[in-house]
């Protein structure tokens, strides 16, 4: 395969020239954010870590250095997905890439290692047990060395949640490969991370380049739940043909939720640990390669996950915290098209997730810490602020103004004094004796006529009824919020039963005024629909092509074993089908086409357009 592929540049005399490179390699007019600055200090030698968002741009700022410097570059990658889809892409490009893993049979590796010594490469993706391996470190000694880039450098802190030993040895490359400079990058990096990774990879000396955590394409909506399949349904039909994921807490919740997408319809599949490796794999991979394919799956899946269409990320069931959220959906809108991030979250859900934080095992410092994290995320799914706002202002990073892309900002979510309704809620937990559920208590405060309140004699107590004005949906509600604000607590056993909180006392006293969100209201319902005609392509004839477009992708990548998106990103379509290039040099100028794609593909995307434009009723 690589034999039909253009020399190395770097056979040319002259080092290539970055910006020409990102032209007719990338097909794109201008570097993104810091990626020219990062480029420019790796091109002379200097080490880096650099710190991007997903979809920020990374690869781009080791790739292009990696074809300025003489030599090869060693790109250290944790999973073998990731890197076959790398060096696919790069290949499409024309860029004479390999990988280097389990996967290779034994004449295979022999012939990258050949490559490599012959300088026919211009970068080998590894994976670091391998990288470190004695025969490859004296592979690479025979080799002339552009750089070494580090993908997913917070592998290598005990902080991260993907904490991998092997990456601990990589400070040895520095050792043995002192001339040799280092990048080092990660869509992850709190603090302590940060520091962790400069500290173990020995990088201190480098430069960091620190980009902001937002993902402004990506429109965060957290929404109360109330009928979790209708929700889902609803908000599904809203996302025909895309792809995404929908994340579940369980196991059997994922089984259950696919074949139920799948009775409704959708090409749905179910991704969990308990499942068979083969199994997993053939999931994965379809979902890589086919279009419009919604993964059920639990946190198990997703780290590695490049795939630049993911159009939305559904929680089911709330994350862990709001890192686990940030990090989960963060796997939509790789490609910067507009992305959906969407998740349901309940009384039930609230006492979960509580009950879980003071069962836990952990020492006190810990279960502090746990505490503190739970809080957040529960602040954050009850805010009635801007939801980038706080997101952003959880990682440190201060957004001016609210965003106006996400649900509280297109549908302001009103707050009421809710003083009266907690007195009468914590109340009604203590007069009822600390031991009964959210059901329970509310059918009290409603004044309901239940076997079980007669039974235990409820009717007689004074706070039965005095919340009859409320409804129950809203009761649930409040409920919510209060034990998500610590004012109700969940009992250590796990019945379930809400017992009153340290802090209420101020409250039942009348000394602290209680500010609680009104979930949407039918105004809000109304506003969702019209909020949900947001299209990425407007016209209904762009829609058509851009699907007609899809398909010729999705059998040129057939033909080829190859995920479409190694051929062309969704933002290249989407291109193509509102400017509608009419010959190659039109062609040429779309983003995302680089003069390899160009020779390989133009013709027959060029055709396709040609079609639409002949058929009747289309304009021309
Ligand atoms: P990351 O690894 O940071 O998640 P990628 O390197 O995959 O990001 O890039 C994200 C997206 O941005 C890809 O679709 C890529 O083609 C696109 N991209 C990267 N650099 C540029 C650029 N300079 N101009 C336009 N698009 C770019
Ligand atoms: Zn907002």
């Amino acid at each position: 395969m690589l034999s039909s592929l253009p020399p190395p540049p770097q056979a040319q005399s002259a080092a290539p020239d970055p910006q020409e490179l990102l032209r007719t390699v990338f097909g794109f007019t201008s570097f993104k954010g810091q990626q020219a600055e990062i480029i420019g200090h790796v091109n002379a030698g200097g080490d880096a870590l650099v710190l991007m968002p997903t979809g920020g741009g990374k690869s781009l700022c080791y790739q292009i250095p990696a074809l300025c410097r003489p030599g090869l570059a060693i790109v250290v990658s944790p999973l073998i997905a990731l890197m076959q889809d790398q060096v696919e892409a790069l290949r499409q490009r024309g860029v004479a890439a390999a990988a280097m893993n389990s996967t290779l049979s034994f004449s295979e590796s022999m012939q990258v290692e050949r490559q490599m010594r012959a300088g026919a490469l211009n970068l080998v993706y590894v994976a670091p047990e391998r990288l470190l391996s004695d025969g490859f470190l004296t592979l690479l000694e025979q080799c002339e060395l552009a750089l070494f880039a580090i993908d997913e450098a917070h592998c290598v802190s005990q902080w991260g949640h993907d904490f991998r030993p092997e990456y601990l040895q990589l400070s040895q490359l520095h050792d043995r490969f002192p001339m040799v400079p280092r990048i080092a990058l990660t869509a992850t990096a709190d603090g302590p991370t940060r520091s962790d990774i400069l500290e173990r990879l020995g990088l201190s000396a480098g430069r960091v380049f620190i980009a902001g955590f937002d993902r402004p394409n990506i429109r965060y909506h957290v929404t109360p739940k109330k009928a979790p399949r209708n929700q889902l349904l609803a908000f599904l039909s809203e996302h025909k043909d895309e792809s995404g994921i929908v994340y579940c807490l369980s196991r059997g919740k994922v089984e259950e939720t696919a074949q139920w997408l799948s009775a409704q319809g959708y090409c749905a599949l179910p991704y969990h640990a308990g499942l068979d490796k083969a199994v997993r794999a053939r999931h994965q991979d379809r979902f890589l390669k086919e279009d419009g394919l919604v993964m059920v799956a639990t946190i198990a899946f997703g780290m590695g996950i490049d795939k630049p269409d993911v159009r939305f990320v559904v929680h089911l069931d709330l994350p862990k915290s709001l890192e686990a959220y940030y990090q989960e959906t963060g796997r939509a809108g790789r490609d910067g098209l507009p992305s959906d991030a969407w998740m349901l979250y309940g009384l039930q859900d609230v006492i979960k997730l509580r009950q879980l934080a003071e069962n836990s095992a952990a020492p006190e410092r810990q279960r502090r810490i746990e505490r503190h994290k739970l809080d957040a995320l529960l602040g954050f799914c009850e805010t009635t602020r801007c939801r980038r706002c706080v997101l952003l202002d959880y990682f440190g990073e201060t957004h001016a103004e609210a965003c106006g892309n996400c649900d509280t900002c297109l549908q302001p979510v009103e707050s009421f004094d809710g003083t009266v309704a907690a007195q009468q809620a914590l109340s009604c937990v203590y007069r009822t004796g600390q031991r009964f559920g959210a059901g329970h208590v509310i059918d009290v405060l409603v004044g309901s006529d239940t076997e079980r309140i007669r039974r235990l004699g409820h009717q007689r107590l004074s706070t039965f009824g005095v919340g009859q004005t409320i409804p129950r949906e809203e009761w649930r509600s409040i409920f919510r919020q209060l034990v998500a604000l610590g004012l109700l607590v969940v009992d250590i056993e796990g019945h379930g039963g809400l017992l009153l909180g340290p802090d209420c006392r101020d409250v039942l006293r009348g000394e602290r005024r209680i500010e609680l969100r009104r979930d949407e209201t039918r105004r809000a319902a109304a506003a969702s629909r019209k909020e949900k005609a947001r299209k990425i392509l407007d016209a209904p004839e762009d829609e058509r092509l851009f699907h007609a477009l899809r398909a010729g992708r999705a059998e040129l990548a057939r033909q080829q074993g190859v995920p479409p998106y190694v051929i062309f990103h969704d933002s290249t379509l989407t291109e193509m089908a509102r400017l509608r290039p009419r010959d190659l040099r039109a062609f040429a100028a779309l983003p995302g086409v680089g003069s390899a794609k160009l020779e390989r593909y133009g013709g027959a995307f060029l055709a396709i357009i040609a079609r639409a434009g002949e058929e009747p009723g289309e304009p021309a």
